[in-house]
C-alpha cells in the first residue's frame, strides 16, 4: 500500500493544478454558452422592440386629433346620437310620459338600506333579488328620490358566461341598494385574436356615452364579486380603486399603484388621461399603465377602507402573460404616448349593440395585434 508520504509532493501539486484547470474550463464553457445565448436573445429582443417602435411611430403618423379636439368631437357625436335616438323613438311612438312617482327629493347622502358585509359564494348566483324590475338594457334608477350619482359600469368580456351570470346576480341588488342611477355595459371582443381588455374598455366608454349620459364610469372585471355594499359605485373627486382587498391576494393590496380589477373614474378624468393605452395585447400591465397616466396627470389614486373594499374572485385558469419585455417597455414609455395612444386613437368596428334584460351588450371588432406581438 502506498501511504500519502510515498507520493512525491510535486506530483500532488501537479494533480491539484490539473483539477483547478479542469474546473475553471468547465465554468468557462458553461458561462460562454450562457453568454452567447443571452446575446442571441438580446439580439432577437432588440429586433422585436425595434418593430414595436415602428408600430408606435406609425400610430404617431396617423394624424391623431389632440385629446382636447377629440373630446369636443366626442361631445358632438354624443349629442347627435342622443338627438337621433329621441327622434327615432318619437317616430316609433315609444316615447311615453313616465308614470314614475314624481319626486324632487335627492336620495339621502348615506343610502338607508345597505346590508354591509355580504356573504358571497362564487360558484352560485346570489339569492338576493333586485328589488325592482330593471329597465331594458340593464339600467335602473330609484323611484322615490333623485339619485345622487349616475354611473356607467363597464365590464370587459369574452367567453366567461358563468362569471357574468354570477356577477350580475350580485351587482344589481347592490347598486340598487346604493340608490344609484346606473346602467351596466358588457363589452365583448369579437373573434379569437389575443384579448385586449384596455382597448375594448376604451370602445365601451365611447359607445356607452352615446346611449347613456353619465359623468362617472366604473370599469369592472367580470370575475370580481363585491363583498360589501358600503363600497359605493360612485366617483369621488379623485379616481378610486375599489377592489383593494381580494381573497385571491390574501385580502391585501399588492402594490401602491395597483388599479386593476374595479376602478371608478369621473368621465372628465378618464378623458383627461386619454383613457387606456390601446397597445397592451394579452395579459398584463394595461392597468398599471393607466395608473401612471393618472399620477402623471396630477390626479391621485384614492381607495376606500380595506375592510369595505373587499372582493371574491371567481376561480379561473390564468391567462398566458404577454411577453414581459414588450410589456415593460410599453409601461416605461407609457406616459410619453399619452397624447396619441388612447381614446383619441382607438380603432374599432362596433358590430352590434344589443339590449338584454340586465345589461347592454356591445360586440366589437378591434382587429388583431400588430406584427411582433
Ligand atoms: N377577460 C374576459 N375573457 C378573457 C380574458 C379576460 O372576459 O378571455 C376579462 C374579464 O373581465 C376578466 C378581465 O378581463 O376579469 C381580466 O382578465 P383575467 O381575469 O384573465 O386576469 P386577472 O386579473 O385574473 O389576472
Ligand atoms: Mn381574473
Amino acid at each position: 500500500m502506498l501511504g500519502r508520504r510515498d507520493v512525491p509532493p510535486v506530483l500532488l501539486l501537479l494533480l491539484l493544478i490539473i483539477l483547478i484547470l479542469l474546473t475553471l474550463s468547465q465554468i468557462l464553457v458553461v458561462h460562454h454558452g450562457r453568454f452567447r445565448a443571452t446575446v442571441r436573445g438580446r439580439g432577437r429582443g432588440r429586433t422585436e422592440l425595434r418593430r414595436l417602435d415602428i408600430n408606435l411611430q406609425q400610430l404617431l403618423h396617423q394624424n391623431v386629433p389632440s385629446i382636447d379636439t377629440h373630446r369636443k368631437l366626442l361631445q358632438n357625436e354624443r349629442n347627435e346620437a342622443r338627438i337621433r335616438n329621441i327622434l327615432h323613438r318619437a317616430s316609433e311612438g315609444t316615447i311615453q310620459i313616465s308614470n314614475r312617482t314624481a319626486s324632487n327629493q335627492r336620495c339621502p347622502l348615506i343610502p338607508p338600506n345597505l346590508f354591509g358585509p355580504i356573504r358571497v359564494n362564487t360558484t352560485t348566483q346570489s339569492s338576493d333579488r333586485a328589488s325592482e324590475e330593471l329597465e331594458f338594457g340593464g339600467s335602473w334608477r330609484p323611484k322615490d328620490c333623485i339619485a345622487r350619482h349616475k354611473v356607467a359600469v363597464i365590464i370587459p368580456y369574452r367567453d366567461r358566461k358563468e362569471h357574468l351570470t354570477i356577477l350580475l346576480s350580485y351587482l344589481h341588488p347592490i347598486l340598487q341598494r346604493q340608490q344609484l342611477d346606473y346602467r351596466l355595459f358588457v363589452v365583448e371582443q369579437f373573434g379569437i385574436q389575443t384579448f385586449n381588455k384596455a382597448r375594448i374598455m376604451n370602445v365601451a366608454f365611447i359607445e356607452a356615452a352615446k346611449v347613456y349620459s353619465s359623468s362617472c364610469v366604473v370599469f369592472h372585471d367580470v370575475d370580481l364579486i363585491p363583498e360589501d355594499d358600503r363600497n359605493m359605485y360612485s366617483c369621488p373627486e379623485q379616481p378610486r380603486h375599489m377592489s383593494v382587498a381580494i381573497d385571491e391576494m390574501g385580502y391585501k393590496l399588492a402594490y401602491e399603484e395597483l388599479v386593476g380589477g374595479v376602478l371608478a373614474m369621473r368621465n372628465e378624468h378618464f378623458e383627461l388621461v386619454n383613457g387606456y393605452s390601446n397597445l397592451y395585447w394579452g395579459w398584463g400591465a394595461e392597468d398599471d399603465d393607466i395608473a401612471y397616466r393618472i399620477l402623471y396627470s396630477g390626479l391621485v389614486i384614492s381607495r376606500p377602507p380595506t375592510r369595505i373594499a373587499r372582493y371574491k374572485m371567481v376561480k379561473h385558469t390564468k391567462r398566458k402573460p404577454s411577453d414581459w419585455r414588450k410589456r415593460i417597455r410599453l409601461l416605461y414609455t407609457g406616459t410619453r404616448r399619452l397624447q396619441y395612444d388612447g381614446l383619441n386613437s382607438v380603432q374599432y368596428k362596433l358590430l352590434s349593440t344589443k339590449l338584454h334584460d340586465s345589461y347592454t351588450h356591445f360586440l366589437v371588432d378591434i382587429g388583431k395585434p400588430p406584427q411582433g406581438f
